[in-house]
């Protein structure tokens, strides 16, 4: 039996290595300026305002779980729902989520201060403050108007995920039932320039294949997938097949890894992609709400998700995307807190960045590769962005 085994030295060289690599983790986590572009924390805000000094018993992120995960940056996403059907305007939500960003900022003022610059991060970081950007997700908010935009961008918002779940005004999206513009709309194409214009980063996490490949052909500015991963992992139509990462790292930009499962491990993206199908076929099928629900709960005890996969899978993704653009210059983290349910084993929530900076060191990757993976590559691209708009706003 194990147990019972002689005393070898072998297990305890193992966790000495463990313990340096951990150690070593904690160290540049203290060194580096660590940086996610997507979290979800607003709409938790604006559900149901919260003390974000609180640790919450829910949830991904509260600041003293920023705190202990030693993040010093965070992109909050200003998130409006697809197919806008809550009795307000896209406008009018878009307005209130950028209002519970401010609030959440303004209430914590030694603890938090809003990116406006790719400069700012730096200086925030070093002030001991956690530096808080903002990016809109769901260009629904414009309501085909650039004066909307412009306005946006007045109140920080840096970068835009043109599409969510469902195709919008600017362009399709990659999970809707078919494309409606293939490609861009008119307007998306303005928005696009306009964006360029005023340096806000172009997200293009969400957006279909077509509306990518658009985006590279006309964006004077390198592109951000702020929260997307490789397809070739995960065949999910929200990740990116391997030629538009590659593409997309030609152009200067970065791919920024999602800690959604079913975007991370096929097992769990065909889970719920089934899980989909089903609640689509019930509703062209029956009327009744109740009677929907009832059937999704009978589908999902007899298809429960399966077990959550190890974390190592964000560092699968993190390894092919450094493989097929050839550099650890076009890949970093955007890990989704807070706007999905199930994230690996062990990344449980903010608090839990350090494990993998653990685990990509044990991987073999070096402390300055881990520089850029946390918070140089998206920095880059924002610098990028803001030397197009300033060329721009001379010329
Ligand atoms: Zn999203």
């Amino acid at each position: 039996m194990k147990r019972n085994r002689p005393h070898s030295p072998r297990p305890r060289a193992a966790r000495d290595h463990k313990t340096r690599l951990w150690e070593k983790a904690l160290t540049l986590h203290r060194e580096i300026l660590t940086l996610d572009t997507h979290a979800d924390t607003p709409l938790v805000f604006l559900k149901q305002p919260f003390d974000l000094a609180e640790r919450q018993a829910a949830g991904h992120v509260d600041l003293p779980r920023l705190r202990a995960g030693m993040l010093r940056a965070q992109f909050f996403a200003a998130y409006t729902p697809p197919r806008f059907r809550m009795g307000e305007g896209a406008l009018n939500f878009g307005m209130r989520m950028l209002d519970a960003i401010h609030q959440m900022i303004e209430r914590h003022p030694a603890d938090l201060e809003l990116a406006r610059h790719s400069s700012d991060f730096s200086r925030i970081a070093a002030q001991g403050k956690i530096a808080i950007a903002i990016g809109m997700e769901n260009g629904e908010p414009i309501e085909r108007n650039l004066a909307n935009l412009r306005n946006f961008h007045r109140l920080g918002v840096r970068y835009l995920t043109l599409t969510h779940w469902f195709n919008n005004h600017l362009g399709d999206s990659s999970t809707d039932e078919a494309p409606l513009w293939h490609g861009l709309s008119d307007f998306g194409r303005e928005v696009v320039r306009e964006c360029n214009r005023l340096g806000i980063m172009i997200d293009v996490s969400h957006v279909h294949d077509e509306v990518v490949k658009e985006c590279l052909e006309l964006s004077t500015a390198p592109l951000v997938a702020t929260h997307s991963n490789a397809r070739a992992l995960c065949d999910h139509p929200r990740n990116l097949s391997d030629e538009l990462l590659r593409q997309i790292a030609e152009a200067g930009g970065v791919i920024q890894v999602n800690f959604c499962n079913d975007f991370l491990s096929q097992p769990h993206c065909d889970n719920s992609r089934a899980y989909e199908a089903e609640d689509r076929r019930l509703r062209h099928l029956l009327h009744d709400e109740a009677e929907i629900a009832e059937r999704m709960q009978a589908w999902r005890a007899a298809w429960p998700p399966p077990p959550r996969p190890p974390l190592s899978v964000v560092g699968d993704h993190i390894a092919h995307i450094v493989r097929i653009t050839g550099s650890v210059e076009h890949v970093g983290i955007g890990s989704d807190f807070d706007g999905v349910k199930s994230t690996p084993q062990g990344l449980d929530d903010v608090s839990a960045m350090p494990k993998l900076t653990c685990h990509l060191l044990e991987r073999g990757f070096a402390a300055d590769d881990l520089r850029k993976i946390w918070g140089e590559n998206l920095l880059r691209v924002m610098a990028a962005a803001e030397r197009t708009a300033g060329v721009r706003a001379d010329g």
